[in-house]
């Protein structure tokens, strides 16, 4: 029978992290199984957006060490991801949220976090293409940005690679043997892999793989959606990515154009990966109604992703109790992409020292839902 001392499931953003720094430990066979191809589930999706300003302490350290990969790629990895530090700006209409992202800033600014409160005129200097009249205020990281999340993921598993990892594309993982409560192997159409640990990377399907060990992982798919403009040389190609908060409406240059999008908050959740035309119509209105500018943008494309919502948004991360040689690091809801660097050397050392010493991930372990222990992430888009 194949096997590996660590076999990773899924090859997203974040299995790709994981098994690169394994295999950059040293920690033996390390096989990754990707049920399509690499960097083309939730990660493809992705809006690439990358940003220190959370609100709780655990996810801004996440933050601060996958920047340190993200300002570094090119050197780490001889890969260029078309890193944008143009800053994240927050727009604030609601007083409760004036509160709330005062006291996130604060907690940031302590971390070393260069984000600082911005009143209304700043806001119009910062991005003169939308309407301040309604707005109480906001936050904005000049460091915070965007990078392409493909050739990111690309970047760490070739990195992952060149240090004796083996990837199997279109093989996916389709049950476990466990034994006496303890894992033995993952199945596969191509035959079991036995394995010391198996770590499931799965994303927005990680409920679904999860069920198939028999465990019930409290990870939800909701479909989001993105659409990109033509070339639109209206507003300027160095404003920040805008958040609405209100909404979760979102725009940032993107090539030539800008790519925006909102979430839908009645959506339930599902596998439906087809673009809904009302929506975009909605979002599309939201935009224009925050920057009437884009009355007269045109939609180039648009396409549908999944986020992968836990009931804190934060993610599970580390083993899980029921099965002994199982791991899991998903359910980032919505902001995966940007700690997957950090996600990994975490997990790595978790696995494999007992206890994460870069960042103290111990909040985000999988038990914290049986034991009534949830940690809220505020600021979710
Ligand atoms: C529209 C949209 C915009 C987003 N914008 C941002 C953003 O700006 N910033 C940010 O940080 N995050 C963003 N996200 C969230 C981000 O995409 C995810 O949090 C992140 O990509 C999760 O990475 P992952 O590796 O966990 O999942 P994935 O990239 O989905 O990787 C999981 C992999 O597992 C594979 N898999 C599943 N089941 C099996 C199986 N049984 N066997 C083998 N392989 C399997 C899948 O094929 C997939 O390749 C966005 C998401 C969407 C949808």
């Amino acid at each position: 029978m194949e096997s590996a001392d660590f076999l990773v499931i899924g090859a997203g953003i974040v299995g790709c992290s994981v098994a690169y720094h394994l295999a950059k430990r040293r920690a033996g066979t390390v096989v990754v199984l990707e049920q399509g191809e690499i960097g083309r589930g939730a990660t493809a999706d992705a809006a690439g957006g990358i940003r220190l300003q959370f609100s709780t302490e655990v996810n801004i350290r996440l933050s601060l060490l996958s920047f340190e990969y993200w300002e570094n790629f090119d050197r780490l990895f001889g890969v260029d991801i078309g890193l944008h530090q143009h800053g994240y700006l927050f727009l604030l209409t609601r007083p409760d949220d004036v509160e709330a992202f005062r006291s996130s800033l604060a907690l940031q600014q302590s971390l070393g976090v260069p984000a600082r409160w911005v009143d209304p005129d700043e806001i119009a200097a910062l991005q003169p293409a939308v309407r301040t009249d309604d707005l109480l205020g906001g936050t904005f990281c000049p460091r915070d940005g965007w990078c392409d999340p493909y050739s990111a993921t690309m970047g760490f598993a070739a990195a992952a690679r060149r240090l004796g990892v083996t990837f199997h594309e279109h093989r996916p993982a389709v049950g476990f043997e466990i034994a006496g409560g303890r894992l033995r192997a993952v199945r596969t159409p191509d035959g079991p892999i036995a394995c010391g640990t198996a770590i499931l990377c799965t994303g927005p399907y990680t409920g679904e793989v999860g069920k198939r060990a028999g465990l019930d992982l409290p990870i939800l798919p909701y479909r989001r959606m993105s659409f990109v403009t033509d070339r639109f040389d209206l507003v300027p190609k160095t404003v920040p990515m805008t958040i609405e908060f209100e909404t979760s409406l979102y725009f940032h240059p993107e090539g030539d154009g800008f790519l925006f999008g909102m979430a839908n908050p009645d959506e339930p959740p599902g596998f439906d990966k087809t673009v809904d035309a009302e929506w975009m119509q909605r979002t599309v209105e939201a935009l224009c109604r925050r920057a009437p500018v884009f009355e007269q943008a045109r939609i180039r494309r648009g396409w549908a992703g999944f986020y992968e919502i836990t009931p804190d948004d934060n993610p599970l991360i580390g083993w899980i109790e029921d099965v002994e040689g199982l791991a899991v690091a998903a359910g980032f809801s919505g902001h995966g992409f940007m700690h997957g660097p950090a996600v990994g050397r975490c997990l790595a050392e978790l696995l494999l020292d007992g206890e994460s010493r870069s960042v103290d991930i111990s909040a985000f372990a999988p038990s914290r839902f049986r034991r009534g222990q949830l940690i809220q992430e505020r600021n979710v888009i």
